[in-house]
């Protein structure tokens, strides 16, 4: 049963729970059937020997007044009415006296011998006999030498003149062989039978078309599971079916979207980590292998170990960033919140990067509303994403151009935003521009970049279950984040730096 298909399994079991009903509810329509015929012409002939028996009463009552009745034609009806009795019920008539005398008033000559055989004297009917001759009607099945029987017994009695005393004198006998009742139901074995059948096969087709409309779309999920599982993330499942087999094939197709891109996106950032890779190691090689082959003059040794430096450091870079992403994607580290100056932090930052600035002689404009601004969250993880906007602030503005530094309260939330009359980004890019390895323009990265800090930054505003946004601007870029409003740990304005300038 184990590895018989869904489909086999469901025709089997529900093929055998019809089968039993079936066989069930038609044995107890036979059953009923059969004994309601019996009953039926076991009724029928307590009937007739009820009207034999008045009439032998009838007989033997007149005899005795001696009245002007005929006891023959009594008798002819007798006989007439066992020789309807015989052919409508295929039963033998006696009428019994006391004396255990019987009278057989019609019968065949080819049953009369048998019969002789099994009436009255059959010692199993002895009992029953008794019961007659006490007043009581009898309906039995015997068993007779040539087979089963059944028998009806009914008195017939004599009253007085008064109608006050009542003398059994004898019973009528009807006998039947029950092989004759049988034929009657027998036929009917075989109409149950057929219409049992007929249900059965009904219900098997029903059975078939509904285990078919149930375990297809199952095999066809089965079936693109399986491709899947070989790589294949365009395979579909059926969306249709039942309510939850639909529901079934909509999610799987929906897993198997974005299965399919996030296996896309993992072939990209594999392909994009060895191109990022490649290309400083590549860089790094070449200039060692030029200084020791003598390529590269002894006198520009220093300028091209400067290259080798920066390439080292890019490289370092790199691999810090992706180790910070990866850590982050994989929740190993959790959130350090903490309640500290937001205004106090950025000015940190610049002072660590006045180097930078002033050789690109950039403005700096820093637009605090208030000397101070607490915020909660990740004071560490915070400046990671002040320094990667700065730094790409910094990076892709031209000398002299302006670099805006904004933070002020808006409900709920603190603003902060990065902002610079640089390159900007173009609209097109606007929609990727915080996937990894993404770059604007990949012929002026010659500015060093990773393409992972807008990613990291992202990553982390996220954690925060805060919001980083590209604000669309004409001129340069303007990033802006939100982060959830603090106090002040220390109870009074924690600011000592630049403030505005
Ligand atoms: P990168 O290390 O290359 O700067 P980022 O993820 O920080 O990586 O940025 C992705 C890309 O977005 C950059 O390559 C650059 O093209 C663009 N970009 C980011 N910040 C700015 C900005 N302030 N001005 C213009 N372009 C920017």
């Amino acid at each position: 049963m184990r590895s018989l298909s869904m489909f086999a399994r469901l025709l089997i079991v529900s093929l055998s729970v019809i089968l039993v009903c079936v066989a069930v509810l038609s044995g107890l329509t036979y059953t009923y059937q059969k004994n309601s015929v019996i009953d039926s012409r076991m009724d029928a002939l307590k009937t007739q020997a009820r009207d034999i028996s008045y009439l032998a009463s009838r007989l033997s009552m007149d005899s005795l007044s001696n009245s002007d009745l005929d006891p023959s034609a009594v008798e002819e009806y007798i006989n007439w009415k066992s020789r309807r009795i015989y052919d409508d019920y295929d039963a033998y008539t006696m009428v019994v006296d006391r004396t255990g005398k019987y009278y057989i008033y019609y019968l065949q000559d080819h049953l009369r011998e048998d019969t002789q055989k099994t009436v009255p004297s059959a010692s199993e009917l002895a009992e029953y006999m008794n019961l007659a001759m006490q007043g009581e009607e009898v309906v039995k099945q015997t068993q007779s030498s040539d087979g089963p029987y059944f028998t009806v017994m009914v008195p017939w009695v004599q009253s007085n003149s008064l109608g006050t005393i009542r003398t059994v004198m004898g019973y009528v006998l009807i006998q039947t062989a029950a092989q004759t009742v049988h034929a009657v139901y027998q036929d009917m074995i075989w109409q149950t039978a057929l219409a049992a059948v007929g249900v059965f096969l009904f219900a098997a087709a029903v059975v078939f078309f509904v285990a078919q409309q149930i375990t297809n779309p199952i095999a066809a999920m089965a079936k693109a599971a399986g491709q899947m599982a070989r790589g294949n993330f365009d395979a579909k499942a059926p969306e249709e079916g039942g309510k939850e087999i639909a529901e079934l094939g909509r999610s799987f197709n929906q897993m198997s979207v974005q299965l399919g891109s996030l296996e896309q996106s993992r072939r990209d950032f594999v392909a994009n980590v060895s191109h990022e890779l490649r290309s400083p190691v590549t860089s790094i090689k070449g200039f060692a292998q030029g200084m020791l082959d003598g390529t590269i003059p002894p006198e520009m040794h220093e300028q091209y170990l400067q290259v080798v430096v920066d390439e080292t450091q890019r490289l370092a870079k790199l691999i810090n960033n992706l180790l910070n992403l990866s850590r982050m994607e994989n929740q190993e580290t959790s959130l350090a919140y903490s309640h500290f100056d937001l205004n106090e932090m950025l000015r940190r930052v610049l002072i660590s990067r006045m180097t930078q600035i002033d050789d690109k002689s950039l403005d700096i404009d820093v637009q605090f509303q208030d000397e101070a601004c607490f915020v909660h969250a990740d004071a560490d993880q915070i400046e990671q994403v002040a320094i990667n906007l700065l730094d790409n602030a910094i990076k892709y503005t031209p000398a002299h151009g302006t670099v805006t530094l904004i933070t002020r309260p808006e409900g709920d939330h603190i603003i902060m935003r990065v902002k610079d009359n640089g390159l900007g980004i173009p609209a097109a890019d606007a929609p990727f521009i915080f996937d990894r390895f993404y770059k604007v323009d990949k012929a002026h990265t010659v500015g060093k970049g990773t393409g992972l800090g807008l990613a990291i930054c992202k990553r982390i505003m996220e954690r925060h279950n805060q919001q980083i946004r590209l604000v669309s601007g004409e001129n340069g870029a303007e990033f802006e984040i939100t982060l959830e409003k603090g106090t002040n740990p220390g109870g009074t304005h924690g600011d000592t730096g630049a403030g505005k300038n």
